[in-house]
């Protein structure tokens, strides 16, 4: 859980006012940002992000606060959750299964099966499912596909993340994969050696679903992969 502090305290302020002030206007749709002197509307920067063609970006653009705020407090982010899960279960009870037991489905950890929405808006503590994740995680279960969880938090936060997953219904998992401190890798390098690590094992990688393009990107990135919304943060 460690996205770049600036845009924590921006979310975290911006969630706070929409929180507290129930007379601030619905979406900001129209915002602008004015890029190299050309207009830009959120929802365009929104798009560009989520298709992997805004890259390396450290904050939500100065006149996007609130659209990213109102986006993710509002409707339309687990609408958007939705939809992805959909696609993965439709994709997911389409497979013929092996029999052996060796298919895996990745799943990302933070943004992915744990929400950080609470974490910015409270600076609480025990995160609660992406409960479109969590629906996932118990379709591919009741299928037979065994989930893995690759995180990038540290190996020594093990065991809170574990009793978190389980504490919000994520009950079993095959594996749940860390960082190590000292191993410095970039999330694609990382994620993407972990997975060939299983592979390796005899594994075979179905489904990969994170909130991040690294978290899918690399090979091997798995039979098919599934980009959740985030416009909160960007991680390379
Ligand atoms: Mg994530």
């Amino acid at each position: 859980m460690k996205p770049l502090l600036s845009t924590f305290m921006l979310i975290h302020n911006l969630i706070v006012i929409l929180m507290t002030n129930n007379k601030l206007h619905a979406t900001h749709a129209h915002d602008l940002l004015v890029i190299n002197g050309g207009g830009f509307s959120c929802e365009s920067w929104l798009l560009g992000v989520e298709t992997n063609n805004v890259r390396g970006w450290k904050t939500v653009p100065r006149g996007c606060e609130s659209f990213v705020g109102q986006y993710m407090i509002g409707k339309r982010y687990g609408e958007d959750l939705a939809m992805v899960v959909r696609e993965a279960e439709k994709y997911a009870r389409g497979l013929k299964l092996g029999g052996d037991g060796k298919e895996v489905w990745v799943f990302d950890v933070d943004d992915t099966a744990l929400s950080n929405l609470p974490f910015y808006a409270h600076r609480g503590f025990g995160r609660p499912a992406v409960q479109q994740s969590l629906r996932l995680y118990k379709t591919l279960l009741s299928l037979g596909i065994k989930v893995m969880f690759l995180g990038t938090d540290f190996e020594h936060d093990r065991d809170i993340i574990s009793a978190n997953l389980r504490k919000v219904g994520y009950i079993t998992w095959e594996k749940l994969l860390l960082r190590i401190p000292k191993v410095k890798l970039s999330t694609i390098s990382y994620k993407s050696s972990e997975r060939k690590k299983l592979q390796q094992e005899g594994y075979k990688i179905i489904g990969n679903i994170g909130d991040q393009w690294s978290d899918i990107l690399g090979t091997p990135e798995g039979d098919r992969t599934f980009k959740l919304p985030n416009p909160m943060y960007y991680v390379n």
